[in-house]
């Protein structure tokens, strides 16, 4: 019967296995329209300062949506991207769409998007930047690049080439997902970051874990000693933003200031966030 019972889950493994790979093929296939058949688009999430609540940048996050499969999230695809080289033109698609809309809509706010280690690294991807700034007349330090640890892992001298002629451009580059990688210290050490994004798992245990309070206190003292920014993610209560302030971190992203939201209802943010979000002292607003 044990038997049975083990081969019954090895058959329940192997189906999904089936469904999940024929999902990838499935996906890896319509990606390659999707850029043409416009569903990509972009979602914005405003970064807000902890001290003024002002609203100091946005995060472009990528968005699609298939007419048949439905909502497909960054999480799923961009690894499929990653691996079948169309993360080349899908990161110039994204960069080009955030400088426009930088120019034209958000013309006080810095604009970050997300740079897969992969695509950093391509031949192409340097010529790809320079094009979106020369195409949209945007300066590039309106721009934030996000890329996380992983880009040292297995080419660091071409990384660092490239971060470097980006920060020459005047990009500012933001170290993403900070504390999930290997040796995050070493990293730091190896190139200038300007903004530190401390990982949303440390955030989640901030109430409940001595050791995740004492992490983050310890990574915002580091990033002000080195002179960086720092951005905690995924706050979503009011206890974790004063933690965070009482830490001396600068800005918050999350669910308690903002969902990542289309530039229409971005726009309409925006436009009543000082009399609408601003929270009074010792009355956080709650979660939305
Ligand atoms: P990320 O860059 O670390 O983005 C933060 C993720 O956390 C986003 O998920 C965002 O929607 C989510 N988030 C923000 N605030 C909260 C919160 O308070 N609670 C919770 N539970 N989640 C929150 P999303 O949009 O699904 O993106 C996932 C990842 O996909 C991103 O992580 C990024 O690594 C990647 N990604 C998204 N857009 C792009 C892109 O244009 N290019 C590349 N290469 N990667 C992208
Ligand atoms: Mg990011
Ligand atoms: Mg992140
Ligand atoms: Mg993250």
């Amino acid at each position: 019967a044990a038997k049975e019972a083990g081969r019954g889950r090895f058959e329940t493994f192997a189906t999904w296995l089936g469904e999940r790979s024929r999902r990838l093929v499935t996906i890896e296939a319509e990606l390659r329209q999707a850029l043409a058949r416009g569903e990509l688009s972009l979602h914005w999430q405003p970064k807000v300062d902890i001290a003024t609540w002002q609203m100091r940048g946005v995060e472009a996050l990528l968005r699609w949506n298939h007419p048949e499969l439905g909502a497909i999230s960054p999480g799923e695809f961009v690894p499929v991207a990653e691996k079948s080289g169309l993360i080349g033109d899908m990161g110039a698609w994204v960069l080009k769409e955030a400088c426009r809309v930088a120019r034209d809509q958000l013309p006080d706010l810095l604009v970050s998007v997300n740079v897969s280690p992969l695509q950093l690294m391509r031949e192409d991807f340097l010529a790809d930047v320079e094009a979106a700034f020369a195409e949209t007349g945007l300066s590039p330090s309106r721009i934030e690049m996000e890329i996380t640890e992983s880009v040292f892992m297995d080419d660091a001298a071409t990384a660092l080439r490239n971060l470097h002629a980006l920060k020459r451009l005047g990009v500012q580059i933001a170290l993403d997902d900070f504390g999930t990688g290997y040796s995050a210290f070493q990293y730091l050490r190896r190139f200038p970051f300007d903004t530190l994004k401390i990982d949303r798992a440390f955030v989640r245990e901030l109430l409940t874990h001595h050791d995740a309070r004492a992490i983050v206190r310890t990574i915002v003292a580091l990033a002000n000693t080195l002179g960086m920014r720092t951005v905690a993610e995924g706050v979503e209560e009011p206890a974790q933003l004063e933690v965070l302030r009482q830490a001396g971190c600068s800005e918050i992203q999350g669910f308690l200031a903002a969902r990542p939201l289309p530039l229409e209802r971005l726009l309409a943010l925006m436009s009543n966030w000082n009399e609408d979000n601003r929270p009074e002292p010792g009355a956080m607003p709650e979660t939305q």
